[in-house]
């Protein structure tokens, strides 16, 4: 990525957890950022003090829109794709919501590209691309992958109509599969669930499924800086990178370390039981990172510092 003050960005899903952090980043840099959000599950009040900025536009519209999609994206440089349904298991329930939101959605991004001559994208695609594996780190030339949630499944998809266009149309992508990504604003997610249990009733924590599932968590900040750094320094027409950190965390302790932030002790912790928190939910999830690594990133924090990080600033601000 040139580091061009003139350069334009283009953000689907700009007004969500993660996409807010970005057009934070990118608007405080003097990039000229578009944001173009449905407000499906974003927030306007995330982006709301850039409202004004010359180099700040906001569109709320559908990226399943795609006559009003392509005249939006219409000169920009650059496409950060991060607009998708993000509730796994109402996406599993509704059908037709992931297969629409994420995989249709991501079509139309990549028409719209194609249709307005750009030639550069990041796409947040997810771990659950990788499905129910055994216990071991995941690296991104395992397969088959054969995921366990519509969500899943839409992700996957997405990431082969990336690598297609980008073969077909000369466009550069960088794909990420990120762990749990946490941090302040966020709106959904094991962390946000817990503090709003606790708070109604501080003696007792449900835990979906028997708190065994272990999982990946880093900082909002790390995944940003993470995405911006393969950008930059991959040299392919296209690749996938596994996101996230190197070590993992349970959910049982992440039980723990919510109630402790929250000053909270003898918490009794109430679990439903199964290896799954839902259907489609895989337990174990941990990555090889050797990829970012040999790049030259890696993560700040470890996941349990990244749990603690996000409880303070959701407990703060929620
Ligand atoms: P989020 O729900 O806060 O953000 C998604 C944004 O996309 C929202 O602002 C929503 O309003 C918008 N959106 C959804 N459907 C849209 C549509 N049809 N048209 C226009 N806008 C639409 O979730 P997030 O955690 O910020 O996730 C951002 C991206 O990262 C998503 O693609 C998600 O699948 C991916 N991801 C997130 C995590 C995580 O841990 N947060 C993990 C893996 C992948």
């Amino acid at each position: 990525m040139k580091q061009n003050t003139k350069q334009s960005y283009f953000v689907t899903g700009g007004a969500g957890f993660i996409g807010s952090h970005l057009v934070e980043t990118l608007v405080s840099e003097g990039y000229r950022v578009t944001v173009y959000d449905n407000l499906c599950s974003g927030k306007k009040q995330n982006i709301e003090r850039h409202i004004g900025k010359p180099n700040f536009n906001f569109v709320q519209a559908d990226i399943l829109n795609l006559p009003v999609l392509q005249e939006k994206m219409k000169g920009h440089d650059v496409v950060w794709h991060l607009a998708a349904n993000t509730d796994i298991p109402t996406g599993n329930r509704v059908t037709d919501l992931d297969l629409n939101n994420c995989t249709v959605g991501t079509r139309n991004v990549l028409e719209a590209m194609r249709l307005n001559k750009i030639s550069e994208i990041l796409f947040a695609s997810s771990a659950t691309v990788y499905g129910d594996t055994p216990p071991i780190a995941l690296s991104e030339s395992m397969g088959p992958l054969l995921p366990i949630s519509l969500y899943g499944a839409g992700k996957l998809a997405c990431e082969g109509l990336i690598s297609a266009y980008s073969h077909l149309y000369g466009i550069r992508a960088c794909m990420f599969r990120f762990g749990n990504v946490v941090g302040g604003n966020m709106a959904h997610g094991v962390i946000f669930d817990f503090i709003h249990k606790l708070r109604k009733n501080p003696k007792e924590l449900e835990i979906l499924g028997d708190g065994k599932q272990e999982k990946n968590f880093f900082m909002v900040e790390d995944c940003i800086a993470g995405m911006r750094w393969a950008f930059q320094k991959s040299s392919k027409p296209y690749d996938v990178f596994n996101l996230g950190c190197e070590s993992s965390v349970t959910v049982k302790e992440i039980g723990r370390i919510v109630a402790e932030e929250m000053g909270l002790k003898d918490v009794k912790q109430v679990f439903t039981g199964g290896a799954r928190g839902w259907p489609g939910d895989a337990p174990y999830v941990r990555f090889d990172v050797n990829k970012m690594k040999q790049l030259g990133w890696v993560s700040s924090h470890t996941s349990p510092e990244a749990v603690r990080i996000a409880a303070q600033r959701l407990i703060k601000t929620t």
